[in-house]
């Protein structure tokens, strides 16, 4: 069986016309710095510039649907502005914007008609870019166990409490997160999922000193913060889904986050690896000569190959609207295993020169000195790899009498 897509004539047409657009409004002046904590205020208005031109297209967020702002176009269209998109050292959005993905998917399943009119078309067309508040000092894998508090007074809710490990370094309009608004609920029935604009009075923004795992193209989280909340005043309409619904509705995000939503990206950094390795001599051969070397390129080819297939799978999964149940997390674990044992064979390829992003030893400016740090932070974020075993366990019915069903999807 094949897996390799093929393109149409009709689709290659649409290529060609993506790439004259793309190279008469990317800048070319813009940076692309190997760590996104790197990136510079000028060169992220660029890549918001650029975001903002995307969304007046239809093309930031091609799939979702043109009533609410995005391009209302196939996956096939999809998959080739984002292959564009990376051929060019970006990614689509050019930004981290966890608005798009997450928090817009939840709003389309839960959100009312007059909601997703007024929120949608502002995060599609990227003239607001969003971050997501979920982790508490106390509540990270036990996301339910949140304590910030968001209580009802008249026509607002007041919210007092404490997010961590937010990004990024140049900030959001708005932000997402779940909150208690009954403190004397029973657990999951006590949360609210809210939408918060990040200028309102009350709120403070503190950078967390913490390994950053950076990404591509400067596209990657870079800085996290700490987000206090004090009194903060929020709109009652900016309440998604009904109040006390709020785990009902991160049901959606977290599906999505937790790889349900699949992804068509290849490993760049692989790539550059094996051009690395063919390129660059050692003891009067190129690396890839070498018996050794070339035994574990292909090994990190295997991994980087499985990882962007179970990536496919779920992210066809996704856009056919099939059922799902444990690929998300099947597709999460693997990849975040992978991407240790990958960084290990980098290591035993390049040696200490791995380890540096020193100006004169480091490789590719310190790319695969980010990438052995990356690795290890990368467990974490969106469930770690422990909470990816537990879904899977609880998903495929191992030690549950009943099967635990995926989150709810559009
Ligand atoms: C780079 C990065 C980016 C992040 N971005 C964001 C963000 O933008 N917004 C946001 O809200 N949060 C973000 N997070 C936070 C992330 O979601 C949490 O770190 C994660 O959910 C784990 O929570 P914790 O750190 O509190 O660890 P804990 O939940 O305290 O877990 C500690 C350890 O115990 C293990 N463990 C916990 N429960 C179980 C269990 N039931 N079974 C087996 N093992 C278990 C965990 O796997 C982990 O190894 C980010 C984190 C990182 C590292």
């Amino acid at each position: 069986m094949r897996f390799e897509v093929e393109y149409t004539p009709q689709q290659e047409s649409f290529r060609k016309e993506v790439n004259t657009w793309l190279e008469a409004h990317v800048p070319k002046d813009m940076g692309f710095p190997v760590d996104a904590k790197d990136l510079t205020s000028e060169d992220y208005q660029k890549r918001r510039k650029l975001g903002r031109d995307l969304g007046q297209k239809g093309w930031l967020w091609p799939t979702a649907p043109t009533k609410y702002g995005g391009g209302g176009l196939s996956i096939d269209h999809d998959m080739i502005l984002e292959e564009e998109m990376e051929r060019r050292g970006l990614s689509l959005p050019p930004y981290y914007d966890s608005g798009g993905t997450l928090g817009g998917a939840s709003i389309l399943v839960w959100g009312s008609e007059e909601q997703k009119e007024h929120f949608l078309p502002q995060i599609f067309r990227g003239e607001v870019r969003t971050w997501q508040l979920l982790t508490e000092p106390g509540a990270g894998s036990d996301l339910a166990g949140v304590q910030t508090k968001a209580i009802r007074d008249g026509d607002e809710y007041v919210i007092n409490g404490q997010k961590v490990f937010v990004g990024s370094n140049h900030g959001a309009e708005w932000s997402w997160m779940i909150a208690v608004t009954n403190p004397d609920g029973e657990r999951h029935r006590n949360l609210s999922w809210l939408i918060v604009p990040m200028d309102l009075p009350g709120i403070s923004v503190v950078p967390m000193d913490l390994l950053t795992t950076g990404g591509e193209g400067g596209a990657g989280t870079g800085v996290k913060n700490t987000v206090f909340f004090d009194n903060v005043r929020v709109p009652a309409f900016n309440l998604i889904g009904g109040e006390n619904n709020g785990w009902r509705v991160a049901s959606t995000h977290l599906e999505l986050e937790h790889g349900g939503g699949g992804a068509i990206r290849r490993n760049t950094l692989v790539e550059r690896l094996f051009a690395y390795c063919k390129a660059t001599e050692r003891e009067g051969q190129p690396m890839s000569k070498d018996p050794e070397v070339r035994r574990l390129l292909v090994e990190v080819f295997m991994e980087a190959e499985l990882s962007r297939l179970f990536g496919l799978r779920n992210y066809w999964l996704a856009h056919a609207r099939k059922p799902r149940s444990y690929e998300g997390s099947q597709s999460s674990y693997f990849r975040k295993e992978s991407s240790l044992r990958i960084a290990e064979r980098i290591l035993d390829i390049l040696g200490p020169y791995a380890l540096t992003n020193d100006e004169e030893r480091g490789i590719l400016n310190g790319a695969f000195e980010l990438h052995q740090r990356g690795a290890i932070v990368g467990l974490h974020p969106g469930g770690t790899t422990d909470i990816q075993r537990v879904i899977m366990a609880r998903r495929i019915g191992i030690g549950r009498s009943t099967r635990e069903e995926a989150g709810e999807l559009a």
